[in-house]
């Protein structure tokens, strides 16, 4: 499903003292089945696009497409829906919204608001959780008895129970150690690899970034000011830098994608230890 941002602009309090323009102009085209991150510091407009992606927010000006859904500042809501159901989104700490009393009930909680027939939606449960690296017996447990990490692939389970076209990570290892942010980001990469599931992953991690996306969009300030393959930006260096991203930090970077996988290489290999 590509997704497509058109001068896509928006401000919060619009027409109040406390006007925020949070974005200003932005394009960017994601095709569909490719890993495209959306990098850039605090208050660079990330959030803002996440919640554009699945009509959580709608624009001010300019328009986002989803496949061929086209949002605008007029849509209606009971036209977001579908697109809604289309774009998953993982957002930081997704364990946190886990309430049900079992696992297997916090999984089929949202196809089965959508309609799907209970022991459909216990089958596809019972293949998500082995897809998302978890034994079937966690169906059965409360989510509360799992470990972070295991209730994490839980809350990742739910999300394509939903089975989206699209998957955007928001700070998707927020909170992890080193080894469990390799596992669930390798997970992520696994499910787009698998299902030419469309990633779009909203994280101010340039490792991760260089590590697992085609495409890279910097956001500095509202503006998208920088598009391009991993090697396209970290070929860089003077651009990145205005953008107040570390030099010295580019540099690891790029040393890193000469050495390990050379410039004709998409992305670096996953098995490769750091
Ligand atoms: P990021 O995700 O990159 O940290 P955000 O999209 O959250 O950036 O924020 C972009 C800009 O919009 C920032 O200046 C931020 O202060 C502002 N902003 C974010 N959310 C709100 C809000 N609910 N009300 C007013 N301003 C906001």
């Amino acid at each position: 499903m590509d997704i497509k941002l058109q001068k896509l602009s928006f401000a919060y309090a619009p027409g109040t003292p406390f006007e925020k323009r949070a974005l200003f102009d932005v394009d960017l085209a994601i095709a569909s089945g490719s890993y495209q991150a959306i990098i850039g510091h605090t208050g660079s407009g990330k959030s803002t696009i996440l919640q554009h992606l699945n009509a959580l927010l709608k624009p001010t000006a300019g328009s986002i497409q989803i496949g061929d859904k086209v949002i605008t500042a007029g849509k209606k809501e009971k036209d977001l829906r579908p697109i809604r159901q289309k774009v998953g989104i993982v957002f930081q700490f997704p364990e946190h919204q886990l309430f049900e009393e079992t696992v297997l009930k916090d999984i089929i909680f949202g196809p089965m608001n959508f309609g799907v027939p209970e022991e459909e939606a216990m089958e596809k449960a019972r293949d998500l959780v082995k897809l998302v690296g978890l034994p079937e017996a966690v169906l059965e447990k409360s989510p509360f008895d799992l470990s972070g990490g295991q209730m994490r692939r839980v809350a990742i389970a739910g999300v394509l129970a939903m089975e989206p076209d699209v998957i955007v990570l928001d700070e998707p290892t927020a909170g992890l150690d080193p080894r469990g942010r390799k596992e669930i980001m390798d997970l992520f990469y696994q499910l787009h690899q698998k299902r030419n599931l469309t990633t779009i992953l909203v994280t101010h991690s340039m490792e991760d970034a260089a590590r697992y996306a085609d495409q890279i969009a910097i956001m500095h300030e509202g503006r998208c000011v920088l598009t391009g393959t991993p090697r396209e930006i970290f070929s860089d260096i003077e651009t990145l830098s205005n953008y107040r991203l570390e030099v010295p930090q580019i540099i690891h970077f790029q040393k890193q994608l000469e050495q390990k996988a050379g410039f004709s290489f998409p992305k670096l290999c996953l098995t490769e230890e750091e």
